[in-house]
């Protein structure tokens, strides 16, 4: 088996990087990553393999999303689910608003692709005051934070997504800044080192977290106002496909809006996804509405399943069902197994398959339940089948693995 890897070469696959045998890899792929994994066989015979990279239904941010920025609700009321957070913040920022004063710290914690930077930008919005926007490891020195505090004007809202991600030294001077609106720096070095003290003008921090046991205390205390995002039910999704299809133009039966909502994991971002690609499909076979029945087919091509599981889903699944027994087997194992970043799976696989009880965690490893067992068509999991098995699936499916709190703290 040789493995070659592809490059995506200005939208298209079309370039291998050894080409003993030769292989058209075809077509545009508008919205897919750059890196794709091919096998051949030695018949020359390809078999695409789904890599994190190459995932459709992958709640994280990819540069070629920028078509979901036209999706983006600009208000609270438009913005769909979440009804506790809302009514929440909406009395938040109407106290702010009458007292003229910038709202205290907010920070939103939850799986990728919820809406926390949507709901970062509407506060700016119905707030009044000036938005900006940056990211955790962005910011690797004091000085790029110094600059970005004393650019900000009066109750202005500074947005810091991945704020997990954060160096520790920048975290330390931003202590301050969050509590008394003051800049601490040393400037200099050595002997003729000295501090100097910026006042700031008073804002919001909206901090962004998908891994709130990562965030360390001290930064946690200083936001006055956490809230958590939770996955989307069904009904709520709908709204959200339906609302899409208007902002793009696309007709929708009610049908097909259900059908895609039940395979998009609960996750806004996936939905406008799976509907942009859809409605390619409806484009490209002349239907003008698109209904389940396309959904279903066009989804089914994408190797979407009806629960809303990829290809690689199904990897993760077999890897413990079949290679392990139904496990338990540790995050790692699995990790060098599918070839695929832990922190990766940790954050964009297992959050969904956990919360529909695809796998459970336990102090030994993952465990596939006999869901996954049927949804995957084996018969299992032979753990059940002794009674020594049975003895230990009672004290395995309850507690959490250790140290694992942070990646159960980005669920729902
Ligand atoms: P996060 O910052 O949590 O990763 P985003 O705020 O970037 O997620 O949201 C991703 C996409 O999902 C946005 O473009 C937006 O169109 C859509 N979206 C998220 N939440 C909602 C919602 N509640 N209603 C409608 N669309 C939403």
């Amino acid at each position: 088996m040789v493995v070659l890897h592809l490059f995506r070469v200005e939208g298209c696959w079309d370039q291998l990087e050894r080409g003993a045998s030769l292989l058209f890899y075809g077509g545009h792929a508008c919205d897919s990553p750059s890196l794709v994994c091919i096998k051949l066989d030695v018949a020359g015979k390809a078999a695409h393999e789904q890599t994190m990279t190459d995932r459709l239904v992958t709640s994280d941010k990819r540069d070629l999303d920028a078509a979901e920025a036209s999706l983006r609700p600009q208000s609270l009321d438009a913005f769909i689910g979440q009804e506790q957070a809302r009514a929440n913040l909406r009395v938040f920022i109407q106290a702010a608003r009458d007292r003229c004063e910038a709202l205290d710290h907010v920070l939103f914690a939850g799986p990728p692709g919820l809406g926390k930077t949507t709901l970062a930008q509407i506060l700016a919005k119905e707030l009044g005051v000036g938005f900006r926007a940056t990211s955790g490891p962005v910011i690797s020195k004091a000085g790029d934070l110094a600059a970005l505090l004393t650019n900000l004007e009066e109750r202005d809202v500074l947005f810091i997504d991945e704020i997990h991600r954060l160096n520790p030294a920048v975290e330390e001077i931003l202590y301050p800044a969050l509590e008394d609106f003051q800049l601490d720096l040393i400037i200099g070095e050595g002997p003729a080192a000295r501090s100097v003290r910026i006042d700031l003008a008073k804002f919001t921090l909206v901090g962004a977290t998908t891994r709130l046991g990562l965030l360390t205390t001290p930064l946690r205390d200083r936001f006055g106002i956490p809230i958590r995002l939770n996955f989307y039910t069904v009904a709520e999704l709908e709204l959200v496909v339906t609302r899409g299809a208007r902002v793009l133009g696309a007709a929708i039966g009610d049908d097909g809006a259900h059908e895609i909502a039940r395979r998009a994991r609960g996750t806004p971002r996936i939905a406008g996804r799976l509907l942009r690609r859809v409605r390619d499909f409806a484009a490209v076979a002349d239907v003008p509405i698109i209904e389940a029945e396309l959904a279903d087919k066009a989804l089914a091509a994408l190797e979407v399943d009806n629960e809303g599981l990829d290809a690689l889903d199904r990897r993760y699944l077999t890897c413990i069902a079949k290679t392990h027994d139904g496990g338990p087997v540790g995050i790692e194992t699995i990790a060098a197994a599918l070839s695929e970043p832990r922190d990766a799976l940790e954050e964009l696989v297992e959050p969904y398959l956990l919360q529909q009880g695809f796998i459970s965690r336990t102090p030994r490893g993952r465990i596939a339940t006999l869901k996954a067992y049927r949804h995957m068509g084996l018969s299992g999991p032979p753990r059940l089948s002794t009674p020594q098995g049975a003895l230990f699936e009672g004290d395995a499916s309850d507690d959490a693995e250790p140290g694992d709190g942070e990646s159960q703290a980005g669920m729902g």
